[in-house]
């Protein structure tokens, strides 16, 4: 394996740095690295300053925004976005609806949505999950029964992210109760403001509001906004959710917070004299994250050499599942540095304790979220059983 970039990619990476570090304002850039959370304005100014610059969507065709780039600059771009600390282009609209819109939509859904979608004039959420249909998406209830022009949905939505900034909806639905249940499900495309829909907060552990129950009593939805044909919704999410475990290992944003933590270990007096960084137990850690980061970044390079026409690689189960496990480590290791300290987490601004160790614990605790979403680590393990290890 060649290890060492082209010189034309070096300077493919060059140009990213110096973009990103010079035309998404600071102080997005400072809220991302010091964890702080973005707000939604944050979010979409920076979007926009990537997609004026043709550098939010380049996973779509091109006639649409995309790039036609390889799979290893599409890599580095995601790398030196988070290297950056600038915010990944909204997942729902960059990596899920866009991209199946573009595939199976009709022209008319094309022309109307995607380039609202790539500038983020649209914030989508994503409806699939419900209370019983999460790692068992098929069995989902919301049903949708066309009436006329318009189909008719009732049922229920949870873990809708961020659905509290929503404008549309895409959801999967039930059109066909009669058939096997994969058979029965087509995506629907829903305004947010319909009557009937409601949209109401879930709050978590860390105490912020970042998840939804969404809510549909008797919501019309214009036929127009079904993607691709009738109960053909499960083809859709296979495709949707392949595109949603790529650059699911954020590699980059973890080693920059590894790095930070070594910053704090730096900064902090060890029991035993010196700085906690030379404490054995501590630096044993630093070293044992490191060498498995880069060992999750080797492969990352291997996964995105080996795929073929931008098809999700199988071993992306693989870097969800390590990439998620780092994630959670650093951020323990995190609260471990800050120690008492960590239990701040409700002391203001003006608190003499640094603001890393008091949102370390908030931090920890949401993390626990990243071995769930986006298919969880036990489904990933199945995934890898049977797709690479062939059991
Ligand atoms: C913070 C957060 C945000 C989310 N955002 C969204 C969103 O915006 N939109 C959306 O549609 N969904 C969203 N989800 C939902 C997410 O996709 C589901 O939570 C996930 O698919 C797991 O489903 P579940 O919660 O129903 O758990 P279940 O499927 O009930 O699983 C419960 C436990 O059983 C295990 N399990 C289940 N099946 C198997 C199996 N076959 N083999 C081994 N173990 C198994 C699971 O791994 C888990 O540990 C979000 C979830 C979270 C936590």
């Amino acid at each position: 394996m060649k290890l060492e970039l082209s010189a034309e990619d070096a300077a493919f990476r060059e140009e990213m740095r110096d973009f990103f570090t010079t035309e998404v304002p600071q102080e997005i850039r400072d809220t991302v690295r010091e964890g702080r959370e973005l707000s939604k304005e944050q979010i979409v100014e920076s979007q926009r300053v990537l997609n004026a610059a043709g550098l939010a969507v380049p996973n779509w065709p091109v006639e649409w925004g995309g790039q036609d780039w390889s799979a290893l600059r599409r890599h580095i771009w995601h790398e030196e976005l988070q290297r950056a600390c600038v915010p990944i282009p909204l997942a729902f609209n960059a990596s899920m609806i866009g991209p199946v819109i573009a595939h199976f939509g009709s022209e008319e859904l094309k022309q109307r949505f995607l380039p609202q979608t790539a500038n983020l004039d649209i914030w989508w959420s994503q409806g699939f999950s419900e209370p019983d249909a999460g790692s068992d998406l098929a069995s989902l209830r919301t049903t949708a029964v066309r009436d006329g022009d318009d189909y008719v949905v009732n049922g229920q939505k949870t873990w809708t992210t961020l659905g509290q900034y929503g404008d549309w909806i895409f959801t999967l639905v039930r059109t066909d109760p009669e058939v096997k249940k994969q058979r029965g499900i087509s995506m629907l495309l829903i305004d947010m403001t319909s009557p009937g829909l409601t949209v109401r907060p879930i709050e978590l552990i860390d105490g912020g509001h970042e998840v939804n129950e969404v809510w549909f009593e008797d919501v019309r939805v214009p036929a127009e906004n079904l993607v691709g044909e009738e109960n053909i919704g499960w083809d859709i999410a296979k495709f949707l959710l392949g595109n949603e475990r790529v650059g699911v290992a954020p590699v980059g944003a973890t080693k920059r917070i590894l790095a930070q933590a070594k910053g704090f270990a730096k900064e902090q007096r060890g029991s035993r004299g010196g700085t906690l960084l030379e404490d054995p137990l501590v630096a044993s850690r630093f070293v044992e994250l490191e060498n498995e980061l880069l060992a999750l970044e080797l492969t990352a390079l291997r996964v995105v050499a080996h795929s073929a026409d931008g098809k999700p690689h199988p071993a992306s189960s693989v870097l969800k599942l390590k990439g998620t496990e780092l994630q959670q480590a650093v951020s323990e290791l995190v609260v471990d540095l800050a120690g008492p300290a960590s239990l701040a987490s409700g002391a203001g601004d003006d608190s003499a304790l640094p603001g890393w160790a008091r949102r370390s614990t908030p931090t920890y605790l949401n993390l626990r979220k990243a071995s769930i979403y986006g298919g969880s680590n036990e489904v990933q393990r199945q995934i890898i059983a049977r797709t690479i290890l062939g059991l």
